[in-house]
């Protein structure tokens, strides 16, 4: 089984421990926001030790960026524009980067023709100047973070010695489904890259109605890259694929409030974040939710209590 990726940037912290031979404070599942936003501030200001594990290769969660074949920045999981109305989001998340001026701009191509698209509205608008990913290696930079990639924490859970969890994943999947499964709307992205500067006259052009497609994203407008080309990325809604948004419906709400109502019991587990709360959030609203909960454990005696975690 894979436990660390080795491509990854600083997989596993903490010298030349594996990480089933230490004892950590908290094990963390999900490296995204919610997860990466509890583990810095746990290890940095409480100085607990934490187990970062994500079942995806890399760090960042939705927010991840790379450098695609050609060289070129672009978002793996569809166009994630900074944007918040919130200070203290902002002035802890420049602890970690830089920030480059922009303004979000959508076009609507409506019968052969590009129209301004309203967005987004924040009192803050940037993009992180080296990207997501780098701003995220930047926050889990600890030596008190340990890392694995490509793992489900499922397949550690017995082999790790760990106090507390908090779980960033899926609420429905940590319970077994035993409600059922919530659904969500999907997307799917195909990727291209060209042979030219520029490919469109804005970072997103949405398609409303005359295409398969809806949005076309063209990267370089939101990292500011200067490259001799550019890469796009067509966007598709589907059924099935990553849970991206909540089908906001009353059964479904209800579902969840079932769901929630067990993991309330669980007195060692915290549930944080988009997927284990079943809610859209923008990444601002995510930071926050996990500077909240990080406000709540520092506010409370964090004992070392033994129930299980597992329901
Ligand atoms: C298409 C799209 C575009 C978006 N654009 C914007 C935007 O422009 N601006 C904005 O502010 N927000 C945007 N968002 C929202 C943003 O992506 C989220 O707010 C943010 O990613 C939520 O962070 P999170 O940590 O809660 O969840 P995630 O980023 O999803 O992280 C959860 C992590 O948990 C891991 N995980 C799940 N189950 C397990 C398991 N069993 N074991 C181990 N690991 C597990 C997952 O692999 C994942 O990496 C967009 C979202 C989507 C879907």
């Amino acid at each position: 089984m894979p436990l660390r990726d080795e491509t990854a940037p600083r997989p596993l912290r903490n010298g030349s421990c594996t990480p089933f031979e230490q004892m950590f404070d908290y094990l963390i599942v999900g490296a995204g926001f919610a997860g990466s936003v509890l583990a810095e501030r746990l290890a940095s200001q409480l100085g607990k030790r934490v187990l970062v594990c994500d079942k995806r290769p890399h760090i960042g969660g939705n927010a991840h960026d790379h450098f695609d074949d050609a060289g070129l920045l672009v978002h793996k999981y569809g166009p994630h524009v900074f944007h918040t109305s919130a200070p203290r989001v902002f002035r802890y998340l420049s602890r970690f980067t830089k920030w480059r001026s922009y303004e979000h701009r959508v076009l609507a191509a409506v019968r052969g023709t590009l129209v301004p698209f309203p967005s987004f509205t924040d009192a803050f608008q940037a993009m992180p100047l080296r990207g997501y990913t780098r701003l995220f290696e930047n926050m889990l930079d600890n030596e008190r973070i340990a890392i694995v990639l490509n793992t489900d924490y499922r397949d550690l859970i017995d082999e790790v010695r760990f106090d507390k969890m908090i779980y960033t994943g899926p609420i429905d999947s940590f319970f077994d489904y035993r409600f059922g499964k919530l659904p969500y709307r999907s997307l799917e992205y195909k990727f291209e890259t060209h042979d030219k500067e520029v490919f469109q006259p804005g970072a997103v052009v949405v398609h409303p109605s005359e295409s398969a497609y809806t949005r076309v994203t063209e990267f370089k407008y939101l990292t500011g890259q200067t490259h001799a080309k550019t890469s796009i990325a067509y966007e598709f809604p589907c059924a099935d694929g990553e849970p991206y948004y909540p089908v906001l419906r009353q059964e479904n709400a209800e579902m969840y409030r079932r769901y929630k109502s067990f993991a309330d019991q669980l007195a060692n587990v915290r549930f944080v974040g988009r997927l284990a709360t079943y809610r859209y959030y923008d990444m601002d609203q995510v930071v926050a939710q996990a500077l909240a909960v990080f406000d709540e454990i520092r506010g409370t005696r964090c004992g070392s209590g033994g129930a299980s975690i597992i329901a």
